[in-house]
C-alpha cells in the first residue's frame, strides 16, 4: 500500500490549482460574490475547465475526453473552487449520460460543444416529491404526433439557470408489472421551452441552483436515451462518483479554514503571547488538520474503490458524510480561533461557514448516507419498510 501521490499526480494537483488561481479566481473575484455568476462569466471559466480536460474528465482521450480515473479527477476537483466544482460535476456527469445513453446522432450533435466548454449541461432529477427517493419521479414523458412531451418539475437542479442542455428523468408508459417506466430525455434549450426559476441558496451563491417547469415541452423521440435502466439505478451509479468528489469539495474549504487559523494564530497577540502558543488553540489547530487529512485520505480511498471496479455504495456514502461532516466542524473551529473576526464579514470565513453545510445536502443527505453505508454493512435497506437490497 503507498499512500504517497505518483509524481504524476502530484503535477497534476499543482497545475489544476494554477489554473483555477490563473483562470477561475480572478472571474469570481471580478463578480458579486452573493449572485449567481453570469453566463458569459460561466463559459469563460468552461473554456478553462475544457482546455484542461476536465469538462469530460472521465471519458476516454480518443473520444475527446480526458481520460482521468477517478482518483486523478478527485485530486484536481479538491483545487477548484467548490462552487465550479460542483456545477463541473454536474456538467460532466451529464456529458457520460448522454456518452452512455444517447444515439450516436444526438452524441454527435452535443457532445462536441459540451466538451469544449461553449455548451453547459444539467442532470434533473430532483422534484417535490422526489428528493431522497430518487425513484419517485413523476415528470411525465407522453408521446403523441410523433414527438414526446414532457411534463412536470424539476427542484434543486445544479446549473437550472446556465444550462443549454438538460437530461431530465420522466416517468413514461407503465411497464408490464403496471409501474410507470422511468426513462431520460435530452432538452435543448434553445429548440424546447422550458420555464426556470433560480433557488436561493445559504451559500455557494456565485452558483446556479434552480426549478425547471416542463408545460407539454416537445422533445423530438430521438432525444430519449434508455441506456442504463431506470433513473433510480443510475442515480446511484452517478452518486456513488459524485460523492466523494463533493467530499473533497469539502476538503478544500476546510483546508482554507486551517490555512487561515494557523495564520492568525501566529500573528495575532493576547495576554502578551501568540495564540499560537495558547494550548487550547493548538487544540483546535491539531483538530482542524485532523479533520482535513482524514477527510481526504477517506474520499481518495473512497475513489479508489471506484477504480478498481468496486460499485463502492458504502465508501462512497461514508466518504461524503464524514468529510462534509467534519469539514463544517474544522470551519467552525476556525471562527472559533478568529474571536470576533471569524464572524465577521470582511474575513470570508462565515461565508465559508455557509458555503459547507450547502454541501451536506446534494448526493445524498447527511441520513440518508448513513443507511446506505449501512444497508451496505448488514444488507437490509432501511429506507422504507420491507425494501429488500437492489
Ligand atoms: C446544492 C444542491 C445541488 C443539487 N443539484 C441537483 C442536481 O443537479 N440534480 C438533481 O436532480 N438534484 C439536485 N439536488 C437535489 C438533491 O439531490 C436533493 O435535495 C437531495 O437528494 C435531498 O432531497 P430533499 O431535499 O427533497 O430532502 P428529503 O428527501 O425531503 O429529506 C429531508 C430529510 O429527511 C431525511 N430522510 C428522507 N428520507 C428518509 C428515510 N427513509 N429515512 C430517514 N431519513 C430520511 C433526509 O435525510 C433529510 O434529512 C441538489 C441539491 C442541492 C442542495
Amino acid at each position: 500500500m503507498d499512500l504517497q501521490l505518483t509524481t504524476e499526480q502530484e503535477m497534476m494537483a499543482t497545475a489544476a490549482r494554477k489554473m483555477a488561481a490563473k483562470c477561475i479566481e480572478p472571474v469570481l473575484r471580478k463578480h458579486a460574490a452573493s449572485a449567481p455568476l453570469p453566463k458569459a462569466a460561466m463559459l469563460e471559466i468552461y473554456g478553462a475547465l475544457a482546455d484542461f480536460g476536465l469538462t469530460a474528465a472521465r471519458l476516454p482521450t480518443e473520444l475527446g475526453g480526458g481520460g482521468l480515473s477517478m482518483i486523478d479527477y478527485g485530486l484536481m476537483i479538491e483545487q477548484l473552487p467548490p462552487v465550479i466544482a460542483l456545477s463541473l460535476i454536474s456538467h460532466e456527469g451529464t456529458i457520460m449520460r448522454i456518452h452512455a445513453g444517447a444515439t450516436a446522432e444526438v452524441r454527435h450533435a452535443y457532445l462536441p460543444d459540451l466538451i469544449a466548454g461553449r455548451k453547459i449541461a444539467c442532470a434533473a432529477n430532483s422534484e417535490e416529491a422526489a428528493g431522497s427517493d430518487a425513484n419517485a419521479v413523476r415528470t411525465r414523458l407522453e408521446m403523441a404526433d410523433g414527438h414526446a412531451r414532457i411534463t412536470g418539475r424539476k427542484m434543486w437542479i445544479s446549473n437550472a439557470s446556465v444550462c443549454d442542455v438538460v437530461v431530465a428523468s420522466c416517468a413514461a408508459e407503465a411497464d408490464g408489472g403496471g409501474r410507470p417506466r422511468i426513462r431520460r430525455a435530452l432538452v435543448d434549450r434553445s429548440q424546447s421551452e422550458i420555464e426556470v426559476r433560480a433557488i436561493e441558496l445559504t451559500g455557494l451563491k456565485q452558483g446556479h441552483l434552480g426549478e425547471l417547469v416542463f408545460e407539454r415541452t416537445m422533445v423530438p423521440p430521438s432525444h430519449l436515451m434508455d441506456g442504463e435502466g431506470d433513473a433510480g439505478k443510475y442515480y446511484v451509479v452517478g452518486g456513488n462518483g459524485n460523492r466523494p468528489l463533493l467530499g473533497l469539495m469539502a476538503v478544500n474549504m476546510a483546508q482554507r479554514a486551517f490555512d487561515m487559523a494557523r495564520e492568525y494564530a501566529t500573528v495575532r497577540q493576547q495576554f502578551g503571547q501568540s495564540l499560537a502558543s495558547c494550548q487550547l488553540v493548538q487544540q483546535d489547530l491539531a483538530e482542524i488538520e485532523s479533520a482535513v487529512i482524514s477527510s481526504r485520505l477517506m474520499c481518495l480511498y473512497a475513489l479508489d474503490c471506484l477504480d478498481r471496479g468496486m460499485r463502492g455504495d458504502g465508501t462512497s456514502a461514508m466518504a461524503k458524510r464524514f468529510a462534509t461532516h467534519h469539514a463544517e466542524r474544522a470551519v467552525h473551529l476556525a471562527m472559533q480561533v478568529h474571536g470576533a473576526m471569524g464572524i465577521s464579514e470582511e474575513l470570508a470565513l462565515e461565508q465559508l461557514w455557509r458555503d459547507v453545510r450547502v454541501l451536506q445536502v446534494p448526493d445524498g443527505t447527511m441520513g440518508i448516507l448513513a443507511l446506505i453505508q449501512a444497508r451496505s454493512l448488514t444488507g437490509v435497506a432501511a429506507f422504507r419498510p420491507g425494501m429488500a437490497r437492489p
